[in-house]
């Protein structure tokens, strides 16, 4: 059986659409959302929200004695404002697990809660090489020297208030999507490149007037970037669950942006075998490119689930994406190849 065709144009222009919604972890709703309004449009779908805010779209399969899962995530890594600086700069927290230096420099959104969002910049509180000569260059970042410098007229505390920005306030880095020649170069491909092979997938099977051999459930998570994204939410039914989301490309890795990438083990430690061979054979059959990985920093809201007691077997593909949790880039072959890895799967 040959795979449906995928609409690349849709895949790309959903992707960029949901790159350019701001949507850290604690605030992802204008992403869920922004999917939500995708995914409506195909009839075949009955779209639920979990109680906390999770997308969850269901499709009746042709049985249902074995229904599955998938979940990709659309929240991302981010900040708070933690405190507002004497001289009316931001202080911030990190929202998930990033290191200073990749966000410096770094356009951003303060989505204000008593007032319009700003922008401003991630920048280092020694930031000018004719000030600070050498510190600029020798100076670890840390939470307590990396600060917003808002695009707005203040110079103390009350200022910035006036602003309508307060402690608590999100923080979203600007995503600077560009696609060129096939790769796709932005901030938050994790996970937002997944989101959009799982509504490539759906579209892909709407085309054609294909259904799922069993009944799904596409699970759109918006807190995983802290750990615990699919602990609730799943569909107590589901036998297996699919985490969809980006594979780590670097120095001693298989994958790449040019593969999809089939996880057999990251910190959380090895996934379920019998899935994971189940999706090679797939690949296999349907001569998806893809490779086999291992990532040594790294967790999936697939194990978030595991270890919330989900009695379901787990495995985790997802397209290579190289500088993850940095300024990221894939390229189209590994959204297209996660993509039929998707459709093949819910064919199955
Ligand atoms: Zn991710």
């Amino acid at each position: 059986m040959t795979l449906p065709s995928i609409d690349t144009e849709y895949l790309l222009n959903f992707l960029s659409g949901l790159l350019n919604t701001p949507s850290p972890t604690g605030l992802a709703e204008p992403a869920i959302a922004f999917t939500e309004q995708a995914l409506a449009t195909f009839p075949e779908l009955v779209l639920k929200r979990t109680r906390k805010g999770a997308l969850v779209a269901s499709w009746a399969g042709e049985k249902a004695d074995t229904p599955r899962a998938l979940t990709a995530h659309a929240d991302t890594l981010g900040a708070m404002v933690k405190e507002i600086k004497p001289n009316g700069r931001l202080r911030m927290t990190k929202i998930g697990g990033y290191a200073w230096n990749t966000v410096e420099g770094e356009g951003c959104m303060v989505l204000a809660s008593a007032g319009e969002p700003l922008r401003g910049s991630i920048l280092f509180e020694m930031a000018s090489g004719h000030v600070h000569g050498t510190k600029v260059n020798e100076t670890r970042r840390e939470d307590d020297n990396m600060e917003v410098r808002l695009d707005a007229r203040t110079m103390n505390r009350e200022e910035t208030e006036a602003l309508g920005i307060r402690v608590g306030d999100f923080i979203a880095f600007d995503p600077r999507v560009e696609i060129t020649h096939g790769f796709v170069r932005s901030r938050h491909l994790d996970d937002k490149a997944c989101v959009a092979c799982l509504v490539a997938a759906v579209k892909a099977l709407h085309d054609a007037g294909l259904k799922p051999s069993q009944t799904a459930h596409l699970h759109i998570s918006n807190y995983e970037e802290v750990g615990h994204g699919a602990a609730a939410g799943i569909p107590a039914e589901a036998t297996e669950l699919i985490s969809v989301d980006m594979a780590a490309v670097g120095d001693g890795q298989t994958s790449d942006e040019f593969h999809a990438t089939l996880c057999v083990k990251d910190s959380g430690g090895p996934y379920h075998h019998g899935l994971s061979q189940k999706l090679r054979q797939l690949a296999d059959q349907h001569n998806i490119p893809y490779k086999v990985d291992i990532y040594p920093y790294y967790g999936s809201d697939g194990e978030a689930y595991w270890r919330a007691g989900g009695d379901v077997a787990v495995a985790l593909i997802g397209p290579g994406v190289d500088a993850s949790h940095n300024y990221e880039r894939t390229h189209l072959e590994a959204l297209l190849a996660t993509t039929q890895w998707v459709v093949a799967y819910l064919l199955s």
